[in-house]
């Protein structure tokens, strides 16, 4: 059975900054990751053998840094597997998927850093074949050093559509148009505030540069109302501000709503020196802020652990930084404010994809005088109940329920999903097995 100070879920950029900086505070740290390589969605690694794609030199800086003090910090990475949660006997589960078997695990602290999911609001068509999330093509590119193929239309809301798209356009396949809810370039002087961390101003600068260099149109204040299937392809029909409709024929849609924490089941966040074991969250599951605020935030998450595990106190510039980086992302959220008021959504709608549950069905369901719980909606309507266990619609399920019931106590995602371990699917025996294993005796 693994033993240490330290277990760090994740690596990404929050997760590999708390390692290095717990190890440098003396603390023993082992790191767990579901993947095969470190980076996180950020600084997605190619695959084996594939040229990397084109990436800002500070970008290129920052990554060999944090994998160069990787590299050198005594941290031992369990790469391959997945967290499960802290059992209540305090020790932390993991599934080994190399071996399949579940671990326990003793550590006196956890820092979980297992990132963001991207947001995507149902539209009709939204879960047929072609359609994705925009950062699955960006991840997808960089896995694979090349651009997706064909026509591709990116549309939701917010900056990372148009860095997909300047990605896109450096590796020789720009997409057809970005369909875009907010105006961020509509006049004002909202965009000053981002000269708090003149580092995105650069990066966006970098980005438009690129979209218009390959003459991406950029289409504000609209929405998509839905994707059909088509003889060519896919039919989005787009809906501008001033009600004027058209539609573009692709081979994919890449959707984005913004990202939120994914933090489906974590266990509760347990920051006293009491604790056993302390658990305290990093970056982009704790607070989706970005890669230089997730990096900020892992190192200072492992400070905090070292005070409280009795390892003294130190202190960086992450909080100045933090207060920066929480500010931009107030900026971009008010720039990128959507413009066009939400469309009707038809009942038809899939809403959970798992189960095939859609809108019309979401609605019966909550029609009555008795306001079901959350739970209710799950086990007797079945959202949240497919193999994703909700971690894609059940937040998208309980702002709707939210909404068809004015007036009642706002419905939020545990209530649908609970807030208990396993994370994610595990067989009983394998469970039964790792159960088996005697804690150690100090
Ligand atoms: C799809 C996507 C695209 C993005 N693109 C950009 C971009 O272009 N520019 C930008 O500034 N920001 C982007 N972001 C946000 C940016 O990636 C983050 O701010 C930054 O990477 C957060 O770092 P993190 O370490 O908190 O999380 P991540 O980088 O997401 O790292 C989390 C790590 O935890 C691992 N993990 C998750 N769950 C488990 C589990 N149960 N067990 C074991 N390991 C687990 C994951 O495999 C991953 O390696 C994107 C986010 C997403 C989701």
């Amino acid at each position: 059975m693994p033993k240490c100070d330290v277990l760090v879920v994740g690596g990404g950029p929050a997760g590999m900054a708390a390692a290095v900086t717990a190890s440098q505070l003396g603390l023993s740290v082992e790191m767990i990751e579901q993947r095969r390589t470190l980076g996180g969605a950020f600084f997605r690694q190619p695959i084996e053998g594939v040229r990397p794609i084109p990436q800002r030199a500070s970008v290129k800086a920052r990554w060999h840094k944090l994998s160069a003090d990787m590299s050198r910090a005594p941290v031992r990475i369990h790469y391959g597997c997945v967290f499960l949660g802290v059992d209540s006997d305090g020790f932390v589960l993991f599934e080994d998927r190399q071996v399949g078997e579940v671990v326990r695990c003793a550590a006196r602290a956890v820092i979980i850093a297992t990132g963001a999911i991207e947001k995507v609001h149902p539209i009709p068509g939204w879960d047929r074949p072609g359609v994705s999330t925009a950062g699955g093509l960006q991840v997808m590119m960089k896995e694979t050093g090349q651009a997706p193929k064909g026509r591709i239309l990116l549309a939701g809301n917010g900056p990372l559509l148009i860095a997909a798209a300047a990605q896109m356009a450096m590796v020789g396949n720009p997409p057809v148009a970005i369909v875009e809810s907010g105006d961020p370039m509509r006049p004002g002087l909202t965009g000053l505030g981002l000269l708090v961390a003149p580092y995105l101003l650069v990066e966006a600068f970098g980005f438009l540069r690129a979209v218009y260099g390959a003459g991406v149109p950029w289409l504000r204040g609209a929405r998509i109302e839905g994707i059909e299937a088509h003889a060519q392809g896919l039919q989005a029909t787009v809906v501008r501000r001033n009600g004027e409709r058209s539609a573009f024929v692709v081979d994919r849609v890449g959707l984005h709503e913004g990202i939120r924490s994914n933090d489906m089941g974590l266990p509760a966040i347990a920051d006293a020196s009491t604790s056993s074991p302390i658990v305290i969250r990093a970056g982009d599951c704790s607070e989706p802020l970005g890669a230089l605020a997730a990096e900020a935030d892992g190192a200072l998450a492992a400070r905090k652990v070292a005070a409280l595990l009795g390892h003294g106190q130190s202190r960086g510039g992450e909080q100045a930084l933090l207060g920066r980086l929480r500010q931009a992302q107030a900026v971009l959220a008010k720039l990128f404010a959507p413009t066009i008021a939400p469309l009707d959504v038809p009942d038809h709608t899939t809403l959970c994809r798992c189960e095939g549950r859609t809108i019309g069905d979401l609605k019966n369901l909550v029609a009555g005088a008795d306001l079901k719980s959350g739970r209710e909606v799950k086990h007797n309507g079945r959202f949240s109940m497919g193999s994703c266990q909700g971690r894609f619609c059940a937040a998208n399920t309980a702002e709707l329920m939210t909404r068809l019931r004015p007036g009642a106590p706002p419905v939020v995602a545990s209530d649908l999903t609970g807030q208990r371990w396993p994370l994610r699917p595990v067989s009983i025996a394998a469970l039964v097995a790792a159960t088996k294993v005697k804690a150690p005796v100090d």
